[in-house]
C-alpha cells in the first residue's frame, strides 16, 4: 500500500483569516497586513472599490 501521509482532522496549515465581503463588487476578500490597523472599518476589497468608480 502506497499510502502517503493524510491529514486527519487536522487544521489546515494556513491561518484561517478573517474575510469580508466588498460592498462595491460583492466580492469576499480576505485580511490583508495592510489592512491590520483599520479592519474593523474596511469595506471595500481594494482602493477602487472604495472610490465607487471603475
Ligand atoms: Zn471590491
Amino acid at each position: 500500500m502506497a499510502r502517503k501521509h493524510v491529514n486527519l482532522g487536522r487544521a489546515p496549515a494556513k491561518v484561517d483569516l478573517p474575510s469580508k465581503v466588498c460592498e462595491a463588487c460583492r466580492r469576499p476578500f480576505t485580511w490583508r497586513r495592510r489592512w491590520a490597523r483599520d479592519w474593523a472599518s474596511v469595506r471595500y476589497c481594494s482602493d477602487r472599490c472604495r472610490d465607487g468608480r471603475p
